[in-house]
């Protein structure tokens, strides 16, 4: 079988490259600082982990060869202006924006948008870096380097943060894992859980709303849609043309995962409506050093992506998954002595599981 190659070798590369492996799939993720001359056969296949690349050696030969799967789509929603346009012309509800331009006031902003808004640059951003909030009670103004460069967001005063992860094949069929309720601190996944009973009635309307996006922009392989819950509707987020964070737990909870179910959809395999497990919890080791002591806990996946650790960064995850809500409480329980904020974190996935 061919090779598939993906364009950059960070953690979600590595875990593509683990769940081709029984495929007996020969996945190859790419540093893209490399100066290697890439062995790319006609017959390849390319993929991506993230949306927004620069142009260096090794993603000129990617991006120049045949079979770069959603080649043209990746520009169109790493920039979020084009992202937010795409959902306006699907009829899809999202936080109401404007483009930030040359000469937008943040007078402009209030009166539009309201008292708080957020300024999100267009290209880059990630875990909430590239965030900036006007505050009218503040009187913050539009700093000169955002002008062109961003755009402007109403500040959604959302019940709670949920997500949903579906995979698209060539021929169109289409696979979603259930909504996942995610925890934000600061911009910053923490936490998810998955599946919920109390969000089952928002499953139909979700998969339309993805299954939309991604039949419009004919696209292959996992997407992730992250939305704002306010009572029983959903504003969309933003879009990740990727495997994403909060689809990490379906690694424990899932006959097929969603790094699997990409794979096997960027090669043209059947894929897989998978059955889920159990409830599954997720947590984002952020900034906080590996402890194999994690291991003794009864039921505790460690991912760790052997990643220099700073304050901020996500350098591992932690899942599990179980039928027994007693098994997921002790699990939470052997994590108590993690810094904050996972006292908050912890105590979310507590309330939150059922
Ligand atoms: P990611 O790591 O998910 O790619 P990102 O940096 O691309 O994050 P967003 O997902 O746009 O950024 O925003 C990060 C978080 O900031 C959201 O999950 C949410 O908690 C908060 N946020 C974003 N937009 C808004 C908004 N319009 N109103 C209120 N909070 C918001
Ligand atoms: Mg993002
Ligand atoms: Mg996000």
């Amino acid at each position: 079988m061919s090779r598939i190659w993906v364009l950059g070798a960070g953690q979600l590369g590595a875990m593509l490259k683990q769940a081709a492996t029984p495929l007996g799939l020969d996945v190859r993720p790419v540093d893209i600082e490399t100066k290697e001359v890439l062995p790319l056969h006609e017959d390849d296949i390319v993929t991506a982990e993230r949306e927004d690349w620069p142009e260096t050696e090794a993603t000129k030969q990617l991006a120049s060869h045949k079979n770069f799967v959603n080649l043209s789509t990746f520009p169109q929603l790493a920039d979020r202006l084009t992202q937010k346009q795409w959902i306006d012309k699907l009829d899809l509800a999202t936080a109401p924006w404007f483009a930030v331009e040359d000469d937008s006031t943040a007078q402009k902003a209030y009166d539009q948008l309201g008292e708080r808004v957020l300024m999100k640059r267009r290209r880059g951003g990630y875990d909430g870096k590239g965030q900036y909030w006007l505050k009218q009670a503040e009187g913050t103004e539009i700093p000169e380097d955002w002008k062109g460069l961003a755009i402007a967001e109403q500040a959604i005063n959302f019940d709670e943060e949920v997500s949903v992860v579906g995979v698209r094949g060539k021929n169109g069929e289409k696979y979603f894992y259930p909504l996942t309720l995610n925890l934000h601190i600061n911009g910053i996944l923490y936490a998810s859980v998955s599946p919920l009973d109390r969000l089952k009635p928002l499953q139909a309307k979700a998969e339309a709303m993805l299954g939309k996006l991604m039949d419009a922009l004919d696209y292959v392989g996992v997407m992730a849609m992250e939305c704002f819950r306010i009572g029983d509707d959903l504003l969309i987020n933003e879009l990740a043309p990727r495997v994403h964070n909060s689809g990490h737990w379906t690694q424990a909870g899932a006959s097929v995962n969603q790094f699997e179910n990409h794979i096997r959809a960027v090669a043209g395999l059947p894929l897989a409506p998978a059955e889920i497990k159990n409830q599954s919890m997720m947590v984002n080791l952020i900034g906080v050093d590996v402890d194999y002591n994690w291991l003794a806990s009864k039921g505790l996946e460690l991912y760790w992506y052997k990643k220099e650790v700073r304050r901020g960064r996500k350098v591992g995850h932690l899942n599990a998954c179980s039928g027994d809500i007693g098994q997921l409480k002790a699990i939470l329980n052997d994590l108590s002595n993690m810094p904050a904020p996972y006292d908050e974190a912890l105590s979310w996935l507590e309330s939150n599981l059922s």
